[in-house]
């Protein structure tokens, strides 16, 4: 049968997370791509919203909640969240405290083994945003020589494995997923390739997500049947983004996706908005 295409992006962050882009360059960007559909996900944050009105048809609004499950990070993206005042949001707030500790920590740790970085070389590089995260971290370590690129400084200093990382207290992906409800939202696992353990996707599964992220760079063309086949499986909705942060050469924005998946996932949304 004929399956029509559409040009999506449901995973982008801007300069309201984590990514390099403020949020206009990216939307001029959405526009010159001519993007069917779009969200903007910005790492617990509604910052982006509401988007400029000419985009309005086009942008299904969302974001990416980081969340903690079976002792490591699981990233679990909200659609059709709009509401600054909802449950998540509210909640996801009052993190942003705990986050700014955290950073300190995190800076002491690399200051101790002898790199010259401070709080105000990493709020530097987080303008626009109220959410620290460890990627500012990683582009001050860049904007100072200690490390050459930001990968290097995930290697070296802040990757989960690194004695200079320090862990985030946040929310349990059951609660994130019981927030997204109350808060009118369909909750979508990001990335399944980055979860810990084999058995991760079926306990997410199992707590009642709405759907998965197929179509991801870390998904490979076998990675993205096998996820496809799950959520046929288990009736879930489908979605698919590059997680863009910053330009990554040969990787524009936008991939080709089923109408018809897009289609499930707004009425998902609607019905959810309805109960
Ligand atoms: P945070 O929420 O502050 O712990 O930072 C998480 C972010 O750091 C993720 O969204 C990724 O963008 C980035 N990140 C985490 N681990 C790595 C890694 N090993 N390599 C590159 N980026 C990473
Ligand atoms: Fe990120
Ligand atoms: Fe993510
Ligand atoms: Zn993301």
């Amino acid at each position: 049968m004929n399956d029509p295409l559409l040009l999506v992006d449901l995973h982008m962050h801007t300069r309201c997370s984590d990514g390099v882009w403020e949020l206009a360059r990216l939307c001029t960007e959405a526009r010159e791509r001519s993007l069917d559909v779009f969200s903007i996900s910005d790492h617990d944050s509604l910052d982006a919203y509401p988007m400029p009105a000419d985009l309005d048809d086009r942008v299904i609004p969302g974001l990416e909640v980081d969340t903690h499950h079976a002792n490591h990070t699981v990233h679990i993206l909200a659609y059709g969240v709009s509401d600054k005042a909802s449950p998540l949001l509210t909640t996801l707030a009052g993190q942003r405290s705990a986050r700014e500790e955290r950073m300190s920590a995190m800076i002491d740790a690399v200051r101790k083994r002898g790199v010259d970085v401070s709080m105000e070389d990493v709020r530097a590089q987080a303008t626009g945003t109220v959410s620290l995260g460890r990627p500012h971290l990683a582009r001050a370590l860049v904007a100072s020589g200690a490390v050459a690129t930001v990968q290097e400084a995930f290697d070296h200093y802040l990757g989960d494995h690194c004695d200079t990382y320090v862990p985030l207290q946040r929310l349990t992906s059951v609660r994130a997923i019981e927030l997204i409800r109350e808060s009118n939202g369909v909750a979508v696992v990001a990335h399944p390739q980055r979860l810990y353990n084999d058995s991760d996707l079926s306990e997410l599964i199992a707590l009642g997500v709405d759907g998965v992220e197929v179509i991801h760079p870390t998904a490979d063309a076998v990675a993205q049947q096998r996820l496809m086949d799950l959520a046929r499986a288990h009736e879930l909705l489908v979605t698919a983004g590059t997680d863009f942060h910053a330009p990554v050469e040969g990787r524009p924005i936008g991939v080709l996706f089923p109408a018809r998946e897009i289609e499930r996932l707004r009425e998902a949304i609607a019905s959810r908005a309805e109960q």
